[in-house]
C-alpha cells in the first residue's frame, strides 16, 4: 500500500494527527514549517521543467508551499475530497471557489442567509461582472426548483446558516441542482468538517473558514477549499496562482495543529452547547416566541427542521442563537452583563464568544431584510467554547437575571 493510501484507511482521529505528514531527512516529529518564498533548482533544464509541469516539485510559495500542502492533504482526508487548496482566508476561499468558475452570463443561485461578506460577493460582487444572482431562502425547496435553471452554473449555500441556524436539505438541493447541470458550492463552517460531510451529501465543492474550528484558538485566518481533482486542478489551481491569496505557511501549521485536536475540540463543544441549550430553552429571561423561536439549537427537538438535522449532521454543532427579554436594550444589557462569555464576532474558537448580528455581523442589511431572516434586534448567537459546561451556564444565566 502506498502511503496515501493506508492514510485513507485510517480512521478520522489519526488521519487529523498524521495525514499528510512530510518528514524531511531530520526524521522530525512535529511537521517543519517551510518559511520561504522561493525554492532552488539543481540545473536551468530543472527550473524549465518544474515551470513546464515536468517534473514534481515547489516552486513557488505564492503556487505551493511544503507546509500549506501537509495542510491541505490533511483536509483532503477529513473531508473525502479527491483534491483540496489551502488559502488565506475564508472569504479568499469563498470568492477564489466562485469566481475561478464563473463568467459573464452565468446564474448564480444563494441562499439569502450566508455569512455577511458572501453575500456581499454573490448579491454585490458577481452581478458587476454580468452574473446573474437569484437570493431565495434556502429551506423552500420549491423556491430553489424555480430560480435553478440552465444557466445556472453555481448554487450556493451555508448550512447551518448564520446566525439564525436554518438548515437546508443537501441532498434535495444537490438533486434540483445537477438535474440542470449546476454545481453545488457549500460554505460547511457552522457544521465543521467533523459534523456534516457535504460531498457525501451531494455538494460539488466545499469551502472553508480555517479560521473558525480547524484554527480553534483564535490565532490565524486561514481558508480551504475542496472538491474533485478536475476542479481543484483545471480551475481552481490557476486562479489562486495567479491572484494571490496563498496561506502563509506559519499559518497552516498552525492549522496542522488545529487539526491535530479538531475532533476531541469539536465534540467536547457539542456537548457543552447541547447542554447549555437544554439548561437555558425556558429560562424566564428569554423573550416569548414570535415567528422567530426564543432559542435556537439544532441539535434539540423544537429546532425548526430537527429531522432534516438528524439525516444530515451527526450533531448540534457548537452554535446557539437565542433572544433575551427586553428588546435591543434588554440585550445590551444582558451582554454587558456577560464576566466570561466575551463579546466577540469570531466562532469556534475555544473561548465561548457571544455576539448580536443585527449590529455587527448583519448591520449591512436594512431592517427589512433583517427581518426576513429572523436577526431581530433581540438575536444573540453564541459560539460555545471549551470553557466547563457550567460556568458557561452560571455566566449566561446570571447574566439574563440581571438584565431582566
Ligand atoms: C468566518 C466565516 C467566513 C469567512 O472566513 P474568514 O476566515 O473570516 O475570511 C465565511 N463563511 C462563514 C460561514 C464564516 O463563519
Amino acid at each position: 500500500m502506498s502511503k496515501n493510501e493506508s492514510e485513507k484507511s485510517w480512521r478520522l482521529a489519526t488521519q487529523m494527527v498524521r495525514g499528510g505528514t512530510m518528514r524531511t531527512g531530520f526524521g522530525e516529529t512535529s511537521e517543519a514549517i517551510f518559511m520561504t518564498s522561493g525554492f532552488r533548482y539543481d540545473s536551468a533544464e530543472a527550473a524549465e521543467r518544474r515551470f513546464k509541469n515536468e517534473e514534481p516539485g515547489f516552486v513557488y510559495s505564492r503556487f505551493g508551499n511544503p507546509t500549506v500542502e501537509m495542510f491541505e492533504q490533511r483536509m483532503v482526508l477529513l473531508e473525502g475530497a479527491q483534491a483540496a487548496r489551502a488559502t488565506a482566508t475564508g472569504m479568499a476561499a469563498v470568492n477564489a471557489a466562485l469566481m475561478c468558475q464563473l463568467k459573464a452570463g452565468d446564474e448564480v443561485v444563494s441562499a439569502r442567509a450566508v455569512f455577511g461578506s458572501c453575500r456581499y460577493i454573490v448579491e454585490d460582487l458577481l452581478p458587476r461582472f454580468g452574473i446573474k444572482t437569484h437570493l431565495i431562502d434556502g429551506t423552500d425547496l420549491t423556491a430553489w426548483e424555480r430560480a435553478v435553471n440552465a444557466r445556472t452554473k453555481v448554487v450556493f449555500l451555508e448550512t447551518p446558516a448564520n446566525p439564525t441556524l436554518e438548515v437546508i436539505d443537501l441532498p434535495a438541493v444537490a438533486a434540483i441542482a445537477h438535474k440542470h447541470g449546476a454545481r453545488v458550492v457549500v460554505d460547511n463552517v457552522f457544521a465543521t468538517p467533523v459534523l456534516q460531510k457535504p460531498l457525501q451529501l451531494g455538494a460539488d465543492i466545499v469551502v472553508y473558514s480555517a479560521t473558525k474550528h480547524i484554527d480553534g484558538q483564535g490565532r490565524c485566518l486561514g481558508g480551504v477549499v475542496l472538491g474533485s481533482e478536475d476542479f481543484i486542478v483545471n480551475e481552481l489551481t490557476p486562479y489562486l496562482r495567479h491572484t494571490g491569496p496563498a496561506l502563509s505557511p506559519f499559518n497552516a501549521w498552525v492549522m496542522l495543529k488545529g487539526l491535530e485536536t479538531l475532533e476531541l475540540r469539536v465534540s467536547r463543544m457539542v456537548e457543552s452547547a447541547a447542554s447549555l441549550a437544554d439548561q437555558l430553552a425556558g429560562h424566564p429571561g428569554l423573550a416569548a416566541p414570535t415567528n422567530v423561536p426564543a432559542l435556537l439549537y439544532p441539535g434539540r427537538k423544537d429546532h425548526p427542521q430537527y429531522a432534516l438535522v438528524q439525516r444530515q449532521m451527526s450533531a448540534g454543532g457548537n452554535m446557539l442563537a437565542f433572544r433575551p427579554n427586553g428588546g435591543k436594550a434588554g440585550t445590551f444589557r444582558f451582554l454587558n452583563a456577560l464576566k466570561l462569555v466575551d463579546i466577540s464576532n469570531n466562532l469556534g474558537d475555544s473561548k465561548s464568544l457571544i455576539t448580536h448580528p443585527a449590529t455587527t455581523t448583519h448591520q449591512r442589511l436594512s431592517l427589512e431584510e433583517r427581518a426576513r431572516l429572523g436577526i431581530g434586534e433581540d438575536l444573540v448567537r453564541l459560539s460555545v467554547g471549551l470553557e466547563d459546561p457550567r460556568d458557561l451556564v452560571e455566566d449566561i444565566a446570571h447574566a439574563l437575571e440581571k438584565a431582566g
